[in-house]
């Protein structure tokens, strides 16, 4: 089920180097981006289309789903002041003169009826009480247990207290964590293990969530075979689709394999005009400059906006990014009320290590959007490096890797590869060390920026 999009600018022609960015040509010249700036190009995009149509599922199947409806607290959290400790409820004050002696006038439990709570800690007096149980009133603090001392006598029980506390120790007060009525998840966010707890919180049994949009993987090659055929001496199995399905799914898409198509133009047109029918359009191979790469070629003829035709990274650069109307008409100014405006696409580089790559770094935030999700930045994280790394400056590179090490001590390590083609290397790396285009070498123990995969 096709969505808008909530804005579509087309020109052929660039005026300006802002202009080509973020608006999209025709590619009658490459748009080779820095990888920041073919970031932020997919980003810009992103942030135009509209969120899909919401459906109702269970709190448990609503995990990794995208929320479709903002959470409100149906009554204060917590809903009375909640004790943090095991110990005795009392008057910060009596505490000015250590050790104190306070009777204890009480015992609450977590769950505690009203009936069951004293109704009132007068000066000198304190309640025992449990974590989870409600601070009776005239008390303002608890005093862990560990610091007291219970001496049971006939005229009742006594607690000595040996260490003071400030008032307000060890008690949530009512309504601090959230008040009733107010807003706790907004729409957009990715549903995870806390979500799902506070959502079970309020009383939520089940959730909106957005629909997942559809991706078409249209792979490309006439090397190419489907896994359950035989491949001949020189064909290889198509794995490109199975990869970026598994990807899809984890953020959030439906994958739809199409076919293989083959690197000829009419076949390959009428296999691109049926992937435009989804809600993303994913194509591998075909978009590096050898004689049978036709992807951007067709794309062109159908009149396709580019936003880039290349990226400053390794692996990975040949990738495209761009929009095209479904019917093989590009431009917006084609449009009528009823025509959705354009699909957009990603003609990823077909070495399996490139197609992984490109699709986390660019295509992922455009499923994300599609599907609904707040906009979130691409952040890195950090360790070790454990051998040294030598390369040619100019491309940031995504080199497979495996993180290991314990607790504060990451420590990661290129896996050796053939190439961007090296699936069976890369199938062994947990992470890709990210290496800026700056660095020809980076000495083993520097700290280096880390994806994880
Ligand atoms: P291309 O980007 O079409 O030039 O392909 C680059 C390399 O990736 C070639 O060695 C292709 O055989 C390989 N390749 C392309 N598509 C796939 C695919 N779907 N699965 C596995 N390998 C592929
Ligand atoms: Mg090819």
């Amino acid at each position: 089920m096709p969505r808008s999009l909530s804005n579509s600018t087309h020109c052929n022609l660039s005026r300006t180097f802002f202009y080509d960015l973020y608006m999209g040509v025709s590619p009658a010249h490459s748009i080779v981006l820095s990888f920041e700036d073919a970031r932020r190009a997919v980003e810009r995009q992103a942030a135009q289309v509209q969120a899909p149509a919401p459906e109702q599922v269970d709190l448990l199947s609503a995990v990794g789903r995208v929320l479709a409806e903002p959470v409100f607290a149906d009554r204060d959290l917590p809903p009375f002041p909640r004790s943090a400790r095991d110990g005795y409820a009392l008057r910060a004050a009596d505490l000015s003169r250590l050790p104190a002696s306070l009777k204890v006038v009480g015992e609450i439990k977590a769950g505690a009826r009203p009936e069951e709570i004293p109704s009132h800690i007068a000066p000198g007096q304190a309640a025992s009480i449990m974590t989870g149980a409600p601070v009776p009133t005239g008390a303002d603090a608890v005093v862990m247990v560990e610091h007291t001392t219970l001496r049971p006598s006939t005229r009742g029980d006594v607690v000595e207290i040996a260490g003071s506390v400030a008032a307000g120790a060890n008690v949530v007060p009512r309504g601090a964590e959230a008040r009733q009525g107010s807003q706790l998840l907004d729409r957009g966010l990715r549903l995870n293990d806390a979500a799902i707890a506070l959502a079970a919180t309020v009383g939520k049994s089940g959730l909106n969530v957005y629909q997942r949009p559809r991706v078409a993987l249209l792979a490309t090659g006439d090397e190419l075979v489907e896994i359950g055929a035989a491949p001949g001496p020189t064909q290889i199995r198509n794995s490109n689709s199975y990869s970026l399905a598994v990807q899809v799914r984890e953020a959030g898409g439906e994958p739809v394999l199409l076919p293989i198509a083959p690197d000829e133009r009419q076949a390959l047109r009428r296999l691109i005009e049926e992937g435009l029918q989804s809600d993303l359009l994913l194509i591998t191979g075909g978009v590096s400059v050898g004689r049978y790469d036709l992807v951007e070629q067709v794309l062109s003829e159908m009149h396709a906006e580019f936003f880039f035709t290349g990226a400053q990274i390794q692996p990975g650069r040949p990738v495209v990014s761009g929009r095209c109307g479904s019917r093989g008409a590009g431009a917006p100014a084609r449009e009528t009320a009823t025509e959705k405006p354009g699909t957009y696409f990603f003609g990823l580089p077909g070495n399996p290590v490139s197609t992984m790559v490109t699709f986390a770094l660019f295509a992922r935030p455009m499923l994300e959007a599609l599907a609904g999700q707040s906009p979130r930045k691409l952040t890195f994280l950090h360790a070790r490096l454990k051998s040294e790394i030598r390369v040619k400056p100019g491309l940031r590179r995504f080199l497979p890797a495996i993180i290991s090490g314990e607790f504060d001590n990451a420590e990661v390590e290129r896996v050796a590869w053939q190439g961007s083609g090296d699936i069976a290397a890369t199938a062994l790396a947990n992470c890709y060390v990210v290496i800026p285009p700056a660095r020809e070498h980076i000495a083993a123990g520097e700290w280096v920026a880390v994806m994880p995969r």
